[in-house]
């Protein structure tokens, strides 16, 4: 039987501050974390799974979870709308699993409302200078998105007392141990061990 339901955390930072290297570890590494599926009308990219990546959906469906309240949160950036389904985040939740939600911005502001519960983080890049240099260095980016990038980047990071903890990901072994930790420390929480505590005591 499940003794606790799992912890949700938020994960946001401008695009190149380094969120896909750290959360991609740390789903690797750490056991009994789920990382998030959102729906999204996108299409899918090369490589990209459905089911796995996103749940990809049409317009049409996207308008239904949306009216029917099947969404915790959704937002719409260029056209294209991402959203987080209740019933698949609450499946997990129930089987104890903690999950890892990556969303923009404003989304994690919505999904806050909703969850006052969940632990929000945000990734920071060492310096302006440095977001650029890996923008450039990734090599994915013409110049011109690089430029919208880096303002878009300014903008997310006006945001960052909206959250619990920052992880300037300067080092990035020390950004990654903070993030395990914060994930670890979270399943110490005395609410979530009670229960661990009384059974253990029963057994005097
Ligand atoms: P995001 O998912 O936030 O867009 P990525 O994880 O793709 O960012 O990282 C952007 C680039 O910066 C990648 O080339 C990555 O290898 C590099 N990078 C990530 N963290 C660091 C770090 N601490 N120091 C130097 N380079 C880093
Ligand atoms: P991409 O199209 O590159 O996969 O994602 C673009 C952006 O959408 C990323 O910043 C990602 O964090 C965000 N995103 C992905 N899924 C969701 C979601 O369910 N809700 C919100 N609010 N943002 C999402």
């Amino acid at each position: 039987m499940i003794q606790h339901p799992g912890n949700v955390f938020v994960v946001s930072a401008p695009s190149g501050a380094g969120k896909s290297t750290l959360t991609q570890r740390l789903v690797r590494s750490v056991p009994d974390l789920s990382f998030s599926i959102s729906f999204t009308t996108r299409k899918p990219r090369p490589g990209e799974v459905d089911g796995r990546d996103y749940f990809f959906i049409d317009d049409a469906r996207f308008d239904a979870l949306v009216a029917e309240g099947g969404l915790v949160e959704w937002v719409e950036v260029y056209g294209r709308r991402y959203g987080t389904g209740r019933a698949w985040l609450d499946g997990v939740l129930a089987t104890g699993r903690d999950i890892l939600l990556d969303i923009e911005t404003t989304g994690a502001m919505n999904l806050r409302r909703a969850m006052p519960e969940a632990r929000m983080i945000f990734i920071l890049p060492p310096s302006a200078a440095a977001l650029e240099q890996r923008l450039r260095s990734r090599g994915q980016d013409s110049d011109e998105q690089i430029h919208i990038r880096m303002q878009h980047a300014k903008h997310e990071l006006e945001l960052y007392s909206a959250y619990d903890y920052l992880i300037l990901n300067d080092d990035l072994e020390l950004a990654y141990r903070q993030f395990e930790s914060i994930v670890l420390a979270a399943r110490a929480a005395r609410e979530r061990m009670a229960p661990a505590a009384r059974r253990i005591l029963e057994g005097f």
